[in-house]
């Protein structure tokens, strides 16, 4: 983790998860936390080392690898926390995470983990979509909803803290099948960001760019792929097929293998997010056959 500088008031923390920071008339805000205690205390202990003071913090969306360090932060150094609305209702419930994961049923002991329920804690405040003033702070908080229902990108001293709304390219070859719960509203996100004029962008997983278009294009054009093969697969079936065959054939294609069932919940909840959208498009229809689920191509 290293702490690199954008503008004046603008900063991130980099590594594995971006952790922004601003600074402004002797106050300092976070944004997001990064997934646990670890990461803010190496955060705390950079900052004190430079001399640089923490008042608040807000955060871009409640997975566990953006507020799971935010109960340390609170309950150790008193720091009040901010989020849009339904955002702060899974960071304060955050076993609704591993819940809406397993079907809405109570979650298996696998999906109890910190990597899918990060420590719950009460926000003090919410963010409105547009102006929020937070002590000496002004910044635009940009509704980026499609990677998260209701993710928020902040716009601060004309550099965006873009959260999960693109990835980078290195990140995005990693994933091969980002976590999307809308993927037409994860499009028009990512159509948003073309239109944000701004001197640089720093994703959630990946670096800062002063010219992010070239990587917001790669990420339309991976969703676009995406949903284009998976229509495939379900294309050559005319009668239909279950989601689980849906989804051995979908991962298989993209050379995936995956090692435990917290990470192909993941993916069905992207792959359901496609399909979603094809059934929108009428591409595709949803019905129950012989007491199973069926998807068939229309
Ligand atoms: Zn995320």
């Amino acid at each position: 983790m290293k702490l690199q500088k954008f503008t004046e008031q603008c900063f991130a923390f980099t590594g594995a998860v971006t952790i922004g920071y601003c600074v402004k008339e002797g106050k300092g805000l976070l944004i997001d936390t990064g997934l646990d205690d670890s990461a803010m205390k190496k955060v705390k202990r950079i900052l004190v080392e430079e001399g640089l003071p923490l008042d608040y913090c807000v955060i871009t969306h409640a997975h566990a690898d953006h507020f799971g360090g935010a109960h340390y932060l609170k309950s150790k150094h008193d720091i009040p926390l901010f989020a849009l609305k339904l955002e702060k209702a899974i960071i304060e419930n955050s076993v609704l995470e591993p819940i809406y994961l397993f079907n809405g049923a109570v979650p298996i002991n696998e999906l109890r983990n910190k990597f899918l329920e990060g420590q719950a804690v009460e926000v003090d405040g919410e963010l409105f979509t547009g102006e929020n003033t937070i002590g000496p702070f002004t910044f635009d908080v940009i509704d980026l909803p499609g990677h998260s229902h209701s993710q928020a990108g902040l716009l601060i001293d004309d550099i965006l803290y873009a959260a999960d709304s693109y990835f980078g390219s290195e990140t995005l070859k990693k994933h091969v099948i980002p976590f999307i719960v809308d993927a037409d509203q994860t499009l028009e996100s990512l159509e948003k960001l073309l239109h944000i004029s701004c001197k640089g962008a720093i994703p959630g997983h990946g670096r800062f760019e002063e010219n992010f278009t070239g990587t917001v294009k790669e990420n339309i054009e991976l969703h676009e792929e995406r949903m284009k093969s998976l229509l495939a697969v379900v294309n050559t079936s005319p009668n239909g097929k279950t989601i689980d065959h849906i989804m051995r054939e979908y991962l298989d294609l993209h050379t995936i293998t995956v090692s435990n069932v917290g990470q192909w919940l993941l993916f069905r909840t992207s792959v359901t997010a496609y399909l979603t959208s094809l059934e929108r498009k009428k591409l595709l229809s949803f019905f129950i056959q012989n007491n199973e689920l069926i998807i068939k191509p229309c």
